[in-house]
């Protein structure tokens, strides 16, 4: 598990706290998103999971390991992996098998178990047979999958993801979800930093953060509930949302939780037959 407890956080002594007070916690296997809007401290945030950053005050544990205890970094490291939000940052290898290679080459495995891990990083992005691709022809939506492979060529429990999908076309966009999916499905717990609302729908617990602290925590349904506390904090809901919420304020019977496109069809074609039901004229031809 990895805890935040009331940690603190300023870039410089003299500058206004980026973090405040943030308390939360991320269980084995568990899927939270962080979002929020631009400045507001997810990447401040994202940093102190693995130690890149400390806090000024408070802590951040992963199990038994305090981020403050440099002894420990390298083994937080190795439980919690780092996409950041530009793979260039990320990639070192002339070719995508170098690249991969270079972690766990680094833990002085035998060979062979490099080859397996690499090909097996790549097999589970969508990227099998990729091993002699020289890095710099990659699309930037290969160099994302092949920046997430390198992480799980360190098989981490836990893999911080920071704005994943930037400046990826829609498809690019829903591969990448469809792999951090994949990646929770099968075990690993995910924290998925994002200032997008329909990103955060497949999590099961959503921090909002604003200047710093964590505004609102809870399942997505209860967050996209709150719409008018996210419109407040400068935070678009997705449209299905804002639709339901619409008709819901014009004083139509919708239920609430709706946050997927064919629930909002469904709900709607309910409320048609309900209405014409209602209306008595008996033509409705469910009748
Ligand atoms: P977000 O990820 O939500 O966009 P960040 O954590 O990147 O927010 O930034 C939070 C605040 O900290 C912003 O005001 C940003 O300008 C500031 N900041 C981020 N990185 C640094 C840094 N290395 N030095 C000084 N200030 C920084």
């Amino acid at each position: 598990m990895i805890r935040i407890k009331n940690l603190e956080f300023r870039y410089a002594a003299d500058s206004t706290p980026v973090l405040r007070s943030v308390d939360a916690q991320v269980g084995d296997g568990q899927y939270v998103a962080v979002i929020g809007p631009n400045g507001c401290g997810k990447t401040t945030l994202a940093k102190h999971l693995n130690g890149l950053l400390t806090p000024m005050s408070g802590d951040v544990w992963v199990d038994d390991m305090n981020t403050r205890d440099t002894a420990s970094l390298r083994d937080i490291r190795r439980v919690v992996g780092m996409v950041f939000q530009n793979p260039d940052s990320q990639i070192v290898g002339m070719t995508v098998e170098e690249d991969l290679a270079f972690g766990p080459g680094n833990l002085r495995l035998p060979a062979a178990d490099i080859r397996e891990r690499v090909e097996e990083s790549l097999r589970t992005v969508g990227l099998a047979g990729y091993e002699k691709r020289p890095t710099h022809t990659l699309s930037g939506g290969e160099k994302r999958l092949v920046a997430i492979a390198g992480v799980l060529a360190m098989r981490p429990r836990y893999i911080v993801f920071d704005e994943p999908t930037s400046f990826l076309d829609p498809a690019g966009k829903r591969r990448i979800l469809n792999v951090i999916r994949k990646l929770n499905q099968s075990g690993m717990a995910i924290i998925h930093v994002t200032h997008d609302m329909d990103e955060i729908v497949e999590s099961g617990l959503v921090l909002v953060m604003t200047e710093g602290r964590i505004e609102l925590a809870g399942s997505p349904a209860e967050v996209l509930g709150r719409v008018e506390t996210l419109k407040a904090m400068g935070l678009g809901p997705p449209q299905v949302t804002e639709l339901m919420w619409r008709l819901r304020r014009s004083g139509q019977d919708v239920r609430e939780g709706i946050m997927t496109i064919e629930e909002a069809v469904k709900e709607i074609s309910s409320l048609v037959d309900r209405k014409t039901i209602s209306s008595g004229d008996g033509t409705h031809p469910g009748m």
